[in-house]
């Protein structure tokens, strides 16, 4: 087929698709792209949200051990009293008049010794929760030592793909865009849409399954395609596959499988 209304018809329907196909095929290069900077900004992101738990894991066991630390002076104080207390007594006890009297005193001595005791157990229980949390919060900042470092490489390896496809990114985007103008917006917004909802499925091509008998598929979703579908392609009219919405293009090989075998001769 040469010259003529019909072939211009065709040529332009052509290019409609072939140029559909360009801009599918930056935007496909474009995503691969991003896709490994999406992966490692998200675990930057995670060893971020890691750290984050790890520092407010820390600082409630800080406070926890700042409190059990007053209690602990609070119960040092109270045996303090009770000593100064005692020796008070102990002093009073020997210059004790009566028997009575020395009686009353060791008895309060007596008393005092009981509640002394009591008070240095509750200490010796709280400096023992205390060494425990201190413990806790060495094992934390050690595993934060650790997650930091991770964090450094997640960063530094975000930064290396950020500026390695910086450039590569820009210059995909204004190839996009210069092949997206040429393409009726219509079809460009259904194209969105498309790799919105199917991302690399949004285009396929097609697969001969026989060529005798013009037998096509989707190389989507496999689907055998009707033959009408086939004309459309040949022509290079916009075609969306019946069955899964992909567009459709035939790539060249089954495009010269496929014409007819009249005008091949
Ligand atoms: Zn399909």
């Amino acid at each position: 087929m040469t010259g003529g209304k019909a072939a211009r018809e065709d040529q332009a329907g052509m290019n409609e698709t072939m140029k559909l196909l360009a801009v599918y095929q930056a935007e496909q290069k474009l995503r691969g792209l991003q896709s490994r900077l999406g992966a490692a900004e998200r675990f930057l992101s995670e060893q971020e949200r890691q750290l984050g738990a790890i520092d407010q894991q820390t600082s409630s066991l800080e406070s926890q051990l700042r409190q059990i630390q007053a209690s602990t002076k609070e119960n040092e104080d109270e045996m303090a009293r009770i000593d100064e207390r005692m020796t008070k007594l102990r002093e009073e006890m020997n210059v004790a008049r009566t028997n009575k009297e020395y009686q009353a005193f060791l008895v309060e001595v007596n008393a005092l010794k009981i509640e002394r005791g009591r008070v240095e157990e509750e200490v010796l229980k709280l400096i023992e929760q205390a060494d425990a949390i201190k413990t806790e919060i060495d094992q934390s900042a050690s595993t934060k030592d650790e997650r930091v470092k991770v964090r450094d490489v997640a960063q530094q390896d975000r930064d290396t793909r950020h500026s390695e496809i910086k450039d590569r990114v820009k210059e995909l985007e204004t190839e996009r865009d210069q092949l997206a103008s040429a393409v009726n917006p219509k079809t460009l917004s259904e194209l969105q849409r498309l790799l919105s909802e199917r991302d690399e499925d949004a285009m396929a091509g097609v697969e001969i399954i026989d060529k005798r008998r013009h037998e096509i598929s989707c190389a989507s979703c496999m689907m055998t395609l009707p033959v009408e579908l086939l004309s459309r392609l040949l022509s290079g009219t916009l075609t969306n596959c019946s069955n899964c919405g992909c567009f459709l293009y035939l790539d060249e090989d089954a495009s010269a499988a496929l014409q007819p075998t009249g005008s091949k001769r």
